[in-house]
């Protein structure tokens, strides 16, 4: 049986492909079939690169992006687009025309190589328990835990974007973000262009931004191995916070 988020009808009003098409400004539209696509064939050429070369997820890459089956990694271009549409498309319609802040904040720092030792679902219960002391446990909440790679520190800066419901502004600000070595460990601004701020509370791509000027630029082959090989462990739900809201079928719905 394929997933809810694979088969889930998305209505045109909350679909961030309509909200956000394609125009020549890269970074205005959310990415198009043929951007992961090629993003899928980028990625796997830096998996098969020696020394140690990832066979087995190249192979998943490839079989997917030629239609054999959807294989629902997190890792693949293909299918993460398919589930952050749904995603968007949900806290869309959740969110959009309600008064809410995005959060992003600083979880935790790894050095390369020790990615394997952390995990999304324990950094959620992290985030679940930072939430609760700040008294901030009873909005509803949407996001998700990424990983980015910090290439002056050689290290991984786990961390998570979220939206959260309501005039929260002051409790969040009471968040702890111990001891960071993240430029910025806790951001927080007001819900004003839903469009081009919720479709990315849950990102899987295996960029990272290294200079001031913010420009993406492709891992390094072993960096990228070591971030696909710890994505590909977890399901896409392992990543998704969720708060004050529960998922039924394809929905999510208020507490
Ligand atoms: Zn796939």
């Amino acid at each position: 049986m394929k997933p809810f988020w694979l088969t889930a009808p998305i209505s045109p009003q909350y679909d961030v492909v309509v909200l956000r098409p394609f125009a020549d400004a890269k970074r205005s539209h959310f990415e198009t079939v043929n951007d992961v696509s090629r993003y899928s064939k980028d990625l796997e050429s830096r998996l098969l690169r020696k020394p140690k070369p990832c066979r087995t997820e190249s192979e998943i890459l490839s079989d997917c992006r030629h239609g054999y089956y959807d294989c629902e990694k997190p890792f693949c271009p293909k299918c993460a687009r398919v589930f952050r549409r749904w995603l968007a498309s949900r806290t869309l319609r959740l969110f959009g025309k309600r008064r809410a802040h995005v959060v992003t904040i600083f979880l935790q720092e790894v050095a390369v190589g020790a990615l394997h030792s952390t995990d999304p679902i324990k950094l959620r219960n992290r985030l679940r328990i930072k939430l609760m002391r700040a008294g901030v446990e009873h909005s509803a909440m949407v996001g998700g835990i990424e990983a980015g790679f910090k290439a002056d520190r050689a290290s991984w800066l786990l961390h998570s974007h979220f939206v959260v419901e309501g005039d929260m502004e002051s409790e969040l600000r009471r968040l702890e973000v111990g001891s960071s070595t993240s430029r910025v460990p806790l951001m927080i601004q007001a819900l004003n262009e839903p469009t081009a701020q919720l479709p990315y509370m849950l990102k899987f791509h295996s960029y990272h931004r290294p200079t001031p000027s913010q420009r993406a630029y492709p891992l390094k082959p072993t960096q990228t191995k070591e971030l696909v090989r710890w994505q590909g462990q977890y399901a896409f739900q392992d990543f998704l916070f969720l708060r004050g809201l529960r998922r039924r079928g394809p929905d999510l719905e208020r507490l």
